[in-house]
């Protein structure tokens, strides 16, 4: 019969292996994926359908108003004199159009190859069409929508967008901050990699203690860099808000509003999420490094 010396527990592995350490941040990096898959499900499957439900309710005339405020949102919003555009992606069109939104992608990156670009601007492109996304495309100056009911609703918020990247600085430099949204990967990395390296007279060197407070503070830091892209959804929908209150009935600004809070509802979920995720796989890959007490066993 097996006996269990508990007397004789050690503490092994202070510092983890390196398939512990490895599995560590894999298992971190898993529960991240995990809330951002959440979301996508949530965004895709039920905010997106609810946006498109309200597009599909509109009357045919209330849709015939929307169109008619189309041909004139630009002058309206202050935006015609820079330039800005409103296109109409359908199928005849789209190729066209495709292979604009290639040209600007790569002019924002020109140090990766155009062609990579032609998968993202093909899927960029059908979505709008089928009424799936609408978009200001800052590079092009250009809002994109589709040929459809869907989300034309959504016309307003993205010539909020406009608004913010033509009309002010402050929401220019707000727009152009959104790719801060980019350092919650490094900020992940980071926080799951680090471990604590304080030697015995209790020193630390400053890059434990950089890596200390970017693991420390992870969560908040993930927020923040959500900040600029969650204000100025915002402050889009509120322009686009004000604008459709100037051009159409009631009842139809009601159905924008709704469109564009559960649109901003995706943004909030997502800055949300990933600041949970990262602080929930901070745990995990702490928990997952941390040393076993051993319980020796005496055959
Ligand atoms: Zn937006």
């Amino acid at each position: 019969m097996d006996q269990v010396n508990y007397n004789n527990t050690t503490i092994q592995n202070k510092q983890p292996s390196t398939g512990k350490k490895i599995g560590a941040v894999v298992a971190g990096l898993a529960i991240k994926g995990a809330a951002k898959q959440g979301v996508d499900l949530v965004s895709q499957g039920v905010l997106l359908p609810n946006m498109q439900k309200i597009g599909k309710s509109l009357s045919e005339e209330e849709y015939a108003q929307l169109k008619d405020a189309i041909k004139n949102l630009t002058t309206k919003a202050n935006l015609a004199k820079s330039g800005v555009d409103i296109i109409t992606i359908n199928s005849e069109n789209a190729k066209q159009i495709e292979e604009m939104v290639k040209d600007t992608l790569s002019k924002k990156m020109k140090f990766i190859p155009k062609e990579t670009f032609s998968i993202s601007a093909n899927i960029i492109t059908d979505m709008i069409k089928d009424g799936r996304n609408a978009l200001f495309e800052n590079g092009a100056n250009k809002i994109f929508i589709g040929d459809s009911k869907e989300l034309a609703a959504s016309v307003f918020h993205e010539a909020g967008h406009a608004m913010n990247y033509n009309l002010n600085k402050f929401t220019k430099l707000l727009q152009n901050c959104r790719n801060l949204k980019l350092l919650a990967l490094p900020i992940a990395l980071i926080a799951l990699i680090h471990t604590d390296k304080t030697n015995e007279n209790g020193e630390q060197s400053k890059l434990n203690k950089a890596g200390d407070f970017v693991k420390k503070h992870a969560a908040g830091l993930t927020l923040l860099s959500f900040l600029p892209t969650v204000a100025e959804e915002g402050l889009a929908s509120l322009r686009g808000a004000k604008l459709a209150k100037q051009m159409l009935d009631p009842n139809l600004v009601k159905k924008i509003n709704k469109t564009n809070l559960l649109g901003f509802a995706s943004y909030v979920l997502m800055a949300v999420a990933a600041s949970a995720g990262i602080h929930l796989a901070v745990k995990v890959a702490d928990k997952f490094r941390a040393p076993k007490e051993n319980n020796k066993t005496q055959a």
